[in-house]
């Protein structure tokens, strides 16, 4: 087999929560990651000359992204050939990208653990999947994780990672504002605020293992967002059209922008949809549900 496709797959924060800072500057965090149906689509394939190309379809036109060496799939082959010695391969990275871009839903750290996976089966190396995340943290503390996939307890720096029971494919409607947000003027103004209100994350896992969707949607938070959401409006407009149509909760994921909506039927899903583009608060809009994902296939 000279060719293999994997789907590489968003994920969404159902609660993140952000503990202190560590002496070395790093945050300590303590998240509720998930994985959504929404997903790339990456194509490894092995080419007569060595070395590593890559190309890159966008299907947002708006988007920017470089098929060159800071691109994560790019990263992530060469430290796997050069951790494997296996430099003497050629390899060719197709990228079709549909996730939205720095938009806190792990894009880049996807279809770095895509590649990850797919090298080592094209090339038959042989890691495990706990050797693959192990190597994939020096890419991106959120690279092992989305080796692993599904609903997981991130802790630590982000690389501290524990298996929860799978949340129920509950539909998930996504909305990106046409803003960047800095991943970093958010973290250091949260260092910096007042009286932050912090999500019951233990509470959250225990209302997820238990299925029920009316207790979870209570009790999901994110703590970044109140920084993000003063900072920029439009978050809460988002918000605010998810609830009124029918969403049982709508928060941010990561440090932002993006919002997502979680509903108990996907009719009402659809329709926000319909709502939110009408609106045009969104740059990006899609409905997708939760989801395991693939795993890392050996
Ligand atoms: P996280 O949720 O882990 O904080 P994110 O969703 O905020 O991630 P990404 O989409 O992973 O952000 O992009 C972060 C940065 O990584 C962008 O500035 C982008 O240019 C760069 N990048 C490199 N490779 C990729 C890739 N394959 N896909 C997306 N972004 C990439």
């Amino acid at each position: 087999m000279e060719q293999l496709t994997r789907n590489a797959y968003g994920k969404i924060n159902l609660g993140l929560d952000v503990l202190g800072v560590l002496p070395n500057g790093y945050h300590q965090v303590k998240m509720i990651m998930q994985t959504v149906d929404l997903h790339d689509e990456v194509t490894v394939t092995l080419v007569d000359a060595t070395g590593i190309t890559m190309d890159v379809t966008l299907e947002e036109s708006s988007a920017v992204l470089e098929a060159d060496e800071n691109n994560l799939c790019v990263k992530a082959a060469k430290c796997l050939l050069s951790d494997a010695n296996r430099t003497d391969v050629g390899v060719h990275i197709s990228l079709i990208k549909r996730i939205p871009i720095a938009a806190g839903m792990a894009g880049g750290s996807t279809d770095a653990a895509a590649v990850f996976c797919g090298l080592n089966e094209l090339l038959q190396l042989g890691y495990s999947q706990e050797e693959l995340m192990k190597l994939a943290v020096t890419i991106g503390a959120d690279v092992p994780y989305c080796i692993m996939g599904g609903t997981a307890l991130s802790e630590g720096i982000g690389e501290e990672l524990t298996k929860l029971s799978d949340a129920p494919a509950w539909t998930v409607l996504i909305g990106k504002p046409p803003i960047d947000v800095s991943t970093k003027y958010v973290y250091e103004h949260l260092d910096m605020a007042q009286n932050v209100i912090h999500p019951d994350i233990d509470g959250l896992q225990q209302a997820l293992a238990d299925g029920d969707l009316d207790r979870s949607a209570d009790l999901m938070g994110n703590v970044l967002a109140q920084v993000t959401e003063p900072a920029y409006p439009v978050i809460t407009e988002i918000k605010e059209l998810m609830k009124q149509e029918g969403a049982r909760v709508a928060m941010m994921t990561g440090s932002g922008p993006t919002v997502f909506g979680i509903f108990s039927k996907e009719a009402e899903a659809r329709q926000a949809e319909a709502v939110l583009r009408a609106s045009g608060l969104c740059q990006q809009v899609h409905v997708t549900r939760l989801t395991k994902g693939e795993g890392a296939r050996e």
